[in-house]
């Protein structure tokens, strides 16, 4: 069975102004649509058509380099746009003590995520993962993610933050570190607890 594109949770101008309407309908549109498309070129015909998105990426170093970059793009896109929302609000119960225990307070795991993604040099992803049982910061290059074989740092995401110049050329131009202090107003804290929670 062929992938799909997911729809957007939102309207594309749902994340203005951190998220300008143009970058979420081309990332989302064209950026997004190609990585399912190239993946579902890559598995036709072969042993791999038929197998889960997850069970295509934990194995990804080992399937193909097409498959290690349009599944992980199908896989982090996908995720990603389910952790974005206009009324992100704040983290709170398990997820709160879980990030105070890990990094002290809110503001200090925020820095270190967006110290993460502004130092991946070229294109690539910042995470924050469940790594026995613990939260850790992470980055990966391209469109590799913490759940593949080939991840430096493996564990289950339960954020991740584009940093692929297509995030955020049009809004931030060359200013990545500003995309990824505006990010934090639109992140859906209640996604990330419900992704904590199945990671435990
Ligand atoms: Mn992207």
């Amino acid at each position: 069975m062929a992938f799909t594109l997911p729809a957007l949770p939102y309207a594309p101008e749902a994340l203005e102004p951190h998220i300008d309407k143009q970058t979420m309908e081309i990332h989302h549109g064209k950026h997004h649509q190609a990585y399912v498309d190239n993946l579902n070129k890559a598995i036709a015909g072969t042993e791999h058509e038929n197998k889960s998105l997850e069970e295509l990426v934990k194995n990804a170093g080992s399937i193909s380099p097409a498959v290690r970059n349009n599944g992980g793009g199908h896989w982090n896109h996908s995720f990603f746009w389910e952790l974005l929302s206009a009324n992100g609000g704040q983290p709170s119960g398990k997820l709160a003590e879980a990030i105070n225990s890990a990094f002290g307070s809110l503001e200090a795991l925020q820095e270190k995520v967006s110290t993460a993604g502004a130092t991946r040099f070229g294109s690539g992803w910042a995470w924050v993962i469940v790594k026995d049982g613990k939260l850790e910061v992470s980055s990966t290059p391209n469109q590799d993610n913490p759940l593949m074989d080939v991840a430096e740092v493996k564990g289950t995401p339960i954020l991740g933050i584009d940093v692929w110049e297509h995030a955020y050329y049009l809004k931030y131009q060359n200013k990545r570190p500003d995309y990824l202090k505006a990010i934090w107003n639109v992140i859906n804290w209640s996604k990330v607890a419900e992704h904590y929670e199945a990671a435990l």
